[in-house]
């Protein structure tokens, strides 16, 4: 064993209590050492050594990993991870790729749920399972697992280019949230996932284990998560890799740091353009609800600093919109002079300042930063199906076309889905919500595939999301407790939108109705309002919008009043 280009010895070892909880060992499993993947080569071999410490109970084992020893060289201790699990023997990975340190749950004996993913399925699904009532053996533990410590209430991003809310009321985060909860948080990210039924291999792909129970999350920090149960809530991000240029030179709208990006950047030309006469280009790829929103949005925010375009393959805005919402948002559109480019593809996009070395045939990789302006390519579609080349410029492109959902890999070196995955990539999901040949794993909001009572796909939205994760809730209580499952049922209660800080459209579910104007912009607030998550934190919002419009009605009462009485 010893004659291979390098050899590797993992070694078990059940150590003493206080070895286990030395601070040396706890730091040395925070910081994987990424030397070791050079270390491990063609020719490594894995010794598994279990002895002389297995009589000493509820000790970590050790995994030790030692290479290179062909030329004499043995690499550097490379991971080292704890089992925390009561009476569960820990393991240590010395010299693996990564290292693997166990989550702790507090006891093994009630059922363990993992949620992963924080957003409307994965948060709403975790308050909706606190709040059920549980007999003490069953009471489960929960987790929730998201890659940001805050959730994000993204229907209300908008409002944050317009400045008519402040970041905490939209994006609370998950401590305060969760404070009077029994649910546990942790930020991390999910690389990958094995069902129960399936182990991880020494290679990081995973193999049948036999037990059928129990599966695992693995997150980015090198911790491995047992559970249960699990909750796929993971959602979608944005998709820009389809046009050349599109990923180094347009900002997409998708999470809160995109917004605060946006934001950022709109403040950056506001004071360089200002007292200049040189409006602010914008340039807005989609006109779905969100490339409208934001145009609405942004040229009410820029005014006459500014100019707002808005391309799109298709004829018409916001095509699968009630007409009501639609004929809503082409009103303010026009009335903020937005241009609506439509009929037309965008082919690439590149920078002019870096124009030598980006663009649309070779993918460049332009800096963003800075005030560069981008001139977009767009292919002309003509009735008559003949193409020609345009060109538009902008100071900022916004994308907002195309999202790819998110499934985590079941394996860390390939992105092969841990589950069963439409054509969208979407998890494939039961009528209970629960992934197809998984029935211990739920899936919900944009990253699951669901279809209405009959047989439509549903929507990635938040509405979705929202009721699915009440569905999830309870079918986990009902598996939990032997219960029979509910079938999910979608209720479209309505559709709105925002077009900046006095106007929306909403158009109802149930009835042929659609409000506009400040009515309708007034309604969307109270609605989502009603919306946030926890008693605590609504009420907080609440007062605060209270406060703004108190202020901000005073101020319009004290702009009339002066201007009243400024001698003509
Ligand atoms: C700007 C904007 C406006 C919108 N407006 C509306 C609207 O008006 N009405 C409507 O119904 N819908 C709207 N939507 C859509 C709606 O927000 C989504 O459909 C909804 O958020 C989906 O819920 P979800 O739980 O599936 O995903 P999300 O709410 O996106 O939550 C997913 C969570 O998973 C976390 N996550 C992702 N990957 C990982 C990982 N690898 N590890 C750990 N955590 C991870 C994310 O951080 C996030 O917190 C809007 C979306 C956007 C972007």
């Amino acid at each position: 064993m010893l004659t291979g280009e390098s050899v590797i010895i993992i070694a078990q070892l059940r150590m003493a209590a206080v070895l286990a909880s030395s601070p040396l060992l706890g730091t040395a499993a925070c910081f994987p050492v990424n030397s070791e993947r050079q270390s491990r080569g063609r020719g490594n071999a894995d010794l598994n050594i279990r002895r002389h410490f297995r009589s000493i109970p509820k000790l970590p084992s050790i995994k030790i990993r030692l290479s290179g020893i062909s030329t004499g060289i043995v690499s550097v201790v490379s991971a080292l991870s704890f089992d925390g699990q009561p009476g569960a023997a820990g393991e240590v990975t010395v010299g693996d790729e990564r290292y693997w340190k166990s989550y702790a749950w507090s006891q093994n004996k009630t059922p363990r749920i993992c949620i992963v993913g924080g957003g409307f399925g994965g948060l709403y699904t975790a308050l909706r399972l606190d709040s059920l009532f549980w007999e003490a053996d069953k009471r489960p533990q929960i987790l929730l697992i998201d890659q940001y410590d805050r959730f994000v209430f993204k229907p209300l991003l908008y409002e944050i280019l317009s400045k008519e809310v402040d970041q905490w009321e939209i994006a609370p985060t998950f401590t305060e949230l969760l404070a009077n909860t029994n649910v546990t948080f942790i930020k991390d990210s999910v690389k990958a996932v094995s069902a129960p039924g399936q182990s991880r291999r020494e290679n990081g792909s995973f193999a049948s284990s036999g037990d059928n129970t129990v599966g695992t999350v693995l997150l980015e920090s090198g911790t491995r998560v047992n559970y249960d149960w699990l909750v796929l809530a993971l959602g979608s991000e944005s998709k820009l890799d389809f046009v050349p240029g599109a990923a180094e030179n347009a900002l997409p709208f998708v999470t809160l740091e995109n917004a605060l990006e946006v934001d950022r950047r709109l403040t950056d030309l506001e004071s360089e353009r200002s007292g200049l006469d040189k409006p602010i280009e914008v340039m807005i790829v989609g006109s779905g609800y969100s490339g409208v929103e934001l145009a609405a949005t942004l040229s009410e925010r820029l005014g006459k600093k500014g100019k707002v375009r808005v391309v799109d393959a298709g004829s018409d805005i916001c095509s699968s919109a009630p007409a009501g919402n639609r004929e809503a948002a082409k009103k303010v559109l026009s009335s903020r002079n937005v241009d609506l480019v439509l009929g037309y593809y965008v082919t690439g996009i590149r920078s002019s300042e870096d124009s030598s070395t980006s663009s649309p045939e070779n993918n460049g990789s332009a800096s963003t930063s800075g005030s560069s302006r981008y001139s977009i390519s767009l292919k002309l579609v003509t009735s008559r199906k003949r193409s020609d080349d345009s060109h538009l410029e902008a100071d900022l492109v916004l994308w907002t076309v195309g999202t790819k959902a998110t499934v985590p890999s079941r394996d860390l070196d390939t992105d092969y889905p841990a589950f069963p995955v439409n054509g969208r990539g979407q998890a494939d999901t039961d009528e209970f919500l629960r992934v197809k040949g998984h029935p211990r794993i739920f899936a919900i909001g944009d990253s699951a595939s669901t279809k209405d009572s009959a047989g439509r796909s549903l929507p990635s939205t938040a509405q979705v999301a929202f009721q699915q994760a009440d569905y999830a809730g309870w079918n986990l209580w009902a598996a939990i407790n032997d219960r029979p499952l509910l079938p999910f049922r979608y209720q479209h209660l309505g559709e709105m939108m925002t077009l900046g800080r006095t106007d929306g459209a909403v158009t109802a579910g149930f009835v042929d109705l659609t409000l506009d104007g400040f009515v309708a912009h007034s309604a969307r607030k109270l609605a989502y309002l009603y919306r946030l998550p926890t008693d605590e934190h609504k009420t907080k919002v609440a007062l605060s919008w209270l406060a703004k419009s108190t202020m901000d009605t005073i101020a319009l009462v004290q702009n009339e009043v002066t201007k009243a009485l400024k001698p003509k």
